[in-house]
């Protein structure tokens, strides 16, 4: 079986305010930080794993995550976002595909992520049901500019790679066939 490695991008933004939630932490990759402000947000908020998400759905070419748990629906309200990531694992897995990597970058001033690293990595692993050594979580300040840097909340971009198998040849082919016989090639 022929497969194909698919790059998908995700981004996202909580602000710092009231959240249904919890408040006194932040979770951030699946992992609780105790902190002064929490993040608002229809879920618990956790602005990783949502990035992680659609980068997942990206790959995928299969909608954002706001298309599969819209925020009008009250049943996602206070969900915690491992439902959300295991769905997109699940998606791959439906594909008869795998997850070879993923990179997950937070912007934010506080709190620090660094201690935290290794339970981020260790739960978003233990989710996507792949090794630690396929998972990345970093950090980064925005050097105080902006609303990460006013810490008026945080931001996360990640990026995942997947292996699926190959399956639209044929439709590829058509194309060109389609481009040939339109004369723009020979
Ligand atoms: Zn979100």
């Amino acid at each position: 079986m022929q497969t194909e490695t698919r790059v998908g991008f995700g981004y996202d933004v909580h602000r710092f305010g009231p959240n249904t939630y919890e408040q006194g932490l932040v979770r951030l990759c699946g992992v609780d930080i105790p902190f002064d402000q929490a993040l608002t947000g229809h879920s618990d908020a956790d602005v990783g794993m949502h990035a992680l998400c659609d980068a997942i759905y990206g790959a995928l070419a299969d909608g954002d995550i706001g298309a599969h748990f819209p925020p009008s629906d009250p049943q996602w309200k206070g969900a915690e976002s491992h439902v959300f990531l295991r769905h997109a694992a699940g998606l791959i897995a439906k594909a008869g595909g795998r997850l070879v990597n993923c990179d997950v970058t937070l912007v934010c001033e506080q709190p620090k992520i660094s201690p935290h690293r290794p339970a981020m990595r260790a739960a978003l692993a233990d989710i996507l049901g792949v090794a630690v050594s396929r998972v990345a979580v970093k950090a980064t300040t925005s050097e105080g500019l902006g609303f990460t840097g006013r810490q008026e909340g945080i931001a996360a971009h990640a990026v995942v790679s997947v292996e699926v198998p190959r399956s639209d040849d044929a439709a590829q082919a058509a194309a060109v066939d389609a481009l040939m016989a339109g004369g723009l090639l020979e």
